[in-house]
Parts: structure tokens; C-alpha cells; sequence
């Protein structure tokens, strides 16, 4: 049976136990509403730890002033039973005035690789993502934290986070779960309607023929580039925010592919943002 903790201080009190029994923390921080690829992740953690502590907390400090917190869809019943399913011991769901009491004032700001990407359209984002994946390391203490590529630059942030503050967790990326056509699993996709829906699958499409590109030994990273644009701007319904190609996990900018560089796309479909992405390597 899985076990629900709200208290902070709870939280603490279960770790030490479970530290002082020398046991390995594994943690899958998540803002709820969970599919397939949550699930995923708490699995692979089951795989490779004594204790799987998932979180679900939709963080309000990540999110703009106009965009979705107060819609971010909330599924709590489906949920617990979707954790219990996936071997999680416990859920951690703390509450938003826990997290961020009154005189409550203390940042993580990770530099350069939050300026790109979309760091530019969600000023702010990471900042609030690093601040609370602080917090929830500090309260959790995992020794390995899961994290999906669906969210790439999530990775590159948090992976250069631990590295620049001693962090002492490993961070985990977890492979894009996607739905049987192609569409990235998203608790967002929930907003599209049927035709949206439809036409998203642009995104995947796009990405795998940008694969395929590399295959047959294309190596030119504008080349790519905007055969991606182009194929994405043809869907009337999409609105192109960015397509942009980096190394991976540096982040830099690249004129060509070689070894590993991150395609990421980002495309609204009316009002709902779906970010994509793949990791694409030349073998030479
Ligand atoms: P969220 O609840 O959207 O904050 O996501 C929680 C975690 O699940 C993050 O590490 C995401 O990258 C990961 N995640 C979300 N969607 C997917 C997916 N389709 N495949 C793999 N991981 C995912």
C-alpha cells in the first residue's frame, strides 16, 4: 500500500529511518496528472532503488503570470492508484503554503542554459524549477532522482545545478515515453482538441525525419534546422515558437552534428504550448 505524506517534517522523520536502515533513495519529482510517462520514470527508479518516494506538487513558482497553474489539470484519486501501481512507497504532496510560507524569499538561479530554449519565452521557469527541486532534494534526500527528456533542457539545468552546488544526488534521464502515434505523453495534451490533436503529430514526425536526415549523413545543423521549421510552419494549426539545434548537453551552439546535439521544438496549437525533442548522433 502506498504511503501519502503532506507534512514536511513527516517527509524528514521517513527519510532518516530509511537512511539509517542504509537504504537508496529514489525519487521522481512530478507535478501530478500522471501517464504513461511518469509512470516510466517511478518504474525505472523501482528498478534500481530500496525506497521510491514520488512528489506531486504542482509548483506554482514555474509557472508565468499568464500561463496554466490555475488549470494545470489535477487528478489526485487517479493518481495514488497509478503510484501504487508503479511500485512507488510513498507520495509526497506538500502543500503550497508549506512550501512557500509567508517571508518565504530564497532562489536557485542557474545561468546560460536557462537564456535559451525556452528560457526565453518562460522567464522565470527554471528558476522556479531549480528552486523547488532544491527544496525537494533537501526534504527527500534521494540518492538517484528521475527526470524525463521530455523536459531536455530540465535535464541539462538540474544535471549542471547538482554538479555546481555538491549536490550529492545522481540525476537520471529517462527516455521520451510517447503515445502509440507519436505524440510525446503530456499532461497538457489533455487541453487539444481532436483537430489539434491531429496535427500535433507534426512534432514527432518532424523529429524523425530529422533523424533520418542524419542517417543519410546530413550533418548541416541550418540545413536541418529548417527542413524541421519548414515541415512544422506547413501545419496550418501550429505556431512555430522555436526549433533549435544545440550540443547536447552543453547546450552550445553547433553549425554542425557531431556527436550527440539536442533538437528541441516548442509549437503552440492554440493556446496549448507542446514541447518536443530529439537527441540526434552522427556516427561517423
Ligand atoms: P511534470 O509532471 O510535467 O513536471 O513531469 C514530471 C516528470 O515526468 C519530468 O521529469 C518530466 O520530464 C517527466 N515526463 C513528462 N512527460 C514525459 C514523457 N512523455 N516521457 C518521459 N518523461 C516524461
Amino acid at each position: 500500500m502506498v504511503t501519502v505524506i503532506e507534512s514536511i517534517s513527516e517527509m524528514r522523520e521517513f527519510i532518516k529511518q530509511v537512511k539509517l536502515q542504509n537504504k537508496r533513495v529514489g525519487f521522481v519529482p512530478t507535478m501530478g496528472a500522471l501517464h504513461e510517462g511518469h509512470l516510466t520514470l517511478m518504474r525505472e527508479a523501482q528498478s534500481v532503488s530500496d525506497i521510491v518516494v514520488a512528489s506531486i506538487f504542482v509548483n506554482p513558482t514555474q509557472f508565468g503570470p499568464n500561463e496554466d497553474y490555475d488549470a494545470y489539470p489535477r487528478t489526485w484519486q487517479e493518481d495514488i492508484t497509478a503510484c501504487q501501481r508503479a511500485g512507488v512507497d510513498v507520495v509526497f504532496r506538500p502543500r503550497v503554503v508549506d512550501m512557500y510560507p509567508e517571508g518565504w524569499g530564497t532562489w536557485i538561479s542557474v545561468e546560460q542554459v536557462t537564456e535559451k530554449l525556452c528560457g526565453q519565452t518562460r522567464p522565470g521557469h527554471f528558476r522556479g524549477v531549480a528552486t523547488v527541486v532544491t527544496k525537494l532534494f533537501n526534504i527527500v534526500q534521494p540518492d538517484k532522482a528521475f527526470f524525463g527528456q521530455k523536459d531536455a533542457q530540465q535535464v541539462v539545468v538540474l544535471m549542471k545545478m547538482v554538479r555546481d552546488l555538491n549536490m550529492n544526488v545522481e540525476i537520471v534521464m529517462v527516455p521520451i515515453v510517447r503515445d502509440e502515434d507519436g505524440l510525446a505523453k503530456s499532461s497538457r495534451n489533455t487541453y487539444l482538441t481532436a483537430d489539434q490533436r491531429t496535427a500535433a503529430l507534426v512534432l514527432s514526425c518532424s523529429l524523425a525525419f530529422a533523424q533520418q536526415l542524419v542517417r543519410q549523413g546530413q550533418r548541416d545543423v541550418d540545413f536541418i534546422r529548417n527542413e524541421v521549421q519548414g515541415k512544422i510552419g506547413a501545419e496550418p494549426l501550429a505556431n512555430v515558437e522555436y526549433v533549435e539545434i544545440y550540443s547536447f548537453p552543453e547546450l552550445q551552439e553547433v553549425r554542425t552534428v557531431s556527436g550527440k546535439v539536442l533538437l528541441a521544438v516548442a509549437v503552440k496549437f492554440g493556446a496549448t504550448r507542446l514541447i518536443d525533442n530529439i537527441i540526434l548522433e552522427a556516427k561517423e
